[in-house]
């Protein structure tokens, strides 16, 4: 038995046209919608993620403002310009690609980050907002988690879904945005102990903790549903994602890497982007 593939290319396809259609109807005159991107680093998969969205932005009609700090930025230049942007009326969406220079992390500076601008969910303010079931800009490899599962009707509530990897980004946010489903949701990590034995009991899988194969067909219960977030280099110059292919004989169903959540996620931020730009009257997220 081979798994069905959970493509994301469909869904990304029509959130786009989506947004590209609204901006199309926006009045004569409104502001379009603009995102910043702030990036300090010549790491290529972070290159390559900067240009996919510059790139997907400039199609769907959202302006894409790339702010190249340079690798040598200093953290006061990193939180200069965040702060400037978050404080620009022009600017509807601001995210800072990663790495940061030095041990610098997204979690320094996410706080510098409007709310209401935070359309890739770095402020810890958004994460809060999140678990507490309050309007927050979810960051979008997460919420490109559910909207895939949603998109191919798999049934969540009262499932177990169980999350490999805790991360800020994917992760924390995905157990909220899990349990929003009424899933019941397990998160493993790192120092997890026994984790085949907890990943086997998993309805819904969510591989996010960034190592290729680390998912074998031992991890999983036949016939359950797998998210597959895992991008990691492959020998070949392409990207893998965590689970071993040999899994696909067990899972029910598995997105694939590349072409599962990765244009999922893109699209979402667009979509981010524009809510950002248009629900200017708040409380959106603040
Ligand atoms: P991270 O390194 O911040 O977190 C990884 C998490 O996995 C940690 O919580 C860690 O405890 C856990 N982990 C690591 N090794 C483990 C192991 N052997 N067993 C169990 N848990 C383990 O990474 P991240 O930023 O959350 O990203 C995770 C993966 O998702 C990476 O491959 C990243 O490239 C990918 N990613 C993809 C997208 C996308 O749009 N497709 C976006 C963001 C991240």
């Amino acid at each position: 038995v081979t798994a069905a593939v959970l493509s994301g290319m469909e869904l990304a396809a029509q959130l786009r046209e989506s947004v590209s259609a609204r901006i199309a109807a926006l009045p004569v005159g409104a502001p379009r919608p603009v995102l910043a991107v702030v990036t300090a680093t010549t790491d290529e998969a972070s290159t390559w993620y900067v240009r996919s969205i510059a790139s997907a932005a400039a199609k769907a009609g959202v302006i894409c403002t790339v702010i190249d700090l340079g690798q040598d930025a200093t953290p006061d230049v990193i939180s200069a310009t965040l702060s400037d942007l978050s404080a620009a009326q022009t600017v509807s969406g601001i995210i800072a690609a990663t790495p940061l220079p030095g041990d610098g992390k997204l979690a320094d500076y996410g706080h510098l980050i409007d709310p209401a601008k935070d359309v890739d969910g770095a402020n810890p303010l958004s994460l809060g907002r999140l678990a507490a079931g309050l309007r927050a800009f979810a960051p979008a490899t997460a919420e490109a988690v559910v909207r895939l599962l949603e998109y191919y009707q798999v049934d969540l509530a009262g499932r177990h879904a169980v999350i490999v990897g805790r991360s800020t980004v994917v992760g924390k946010p995905a157990v909220h945005l899990l349990l929003d489903r009424n899933a019941t949701v397990t998160v493993c990590h790192s120092r997890t102990r026994y984790l085949p034995a907890i990943t086997r009991t998993a309805d819904v899988l969510v591989a996010a903790a960034g190592c290729s194969g680390l998912l074998t067909a031992d991890h999983i219960r036949p016939g359950a549903v797998i998210i597959d977030v895992g991008t990691n280099s492959s020998p070949d110059g392409g990207i893998v994602g965590d689970v071993d292919p040999l899994a696909a004989e067990v899972a029910g169903a598995i997105s694939p890497v590349p072409g599962g959540v990765g244009p999922v996620t893109t699209a979402l931020l667009l979509q981010h982007v524009l809510t950002a730009a248009t629900v200017s009257a708040r409380p959106l997220p603040l």
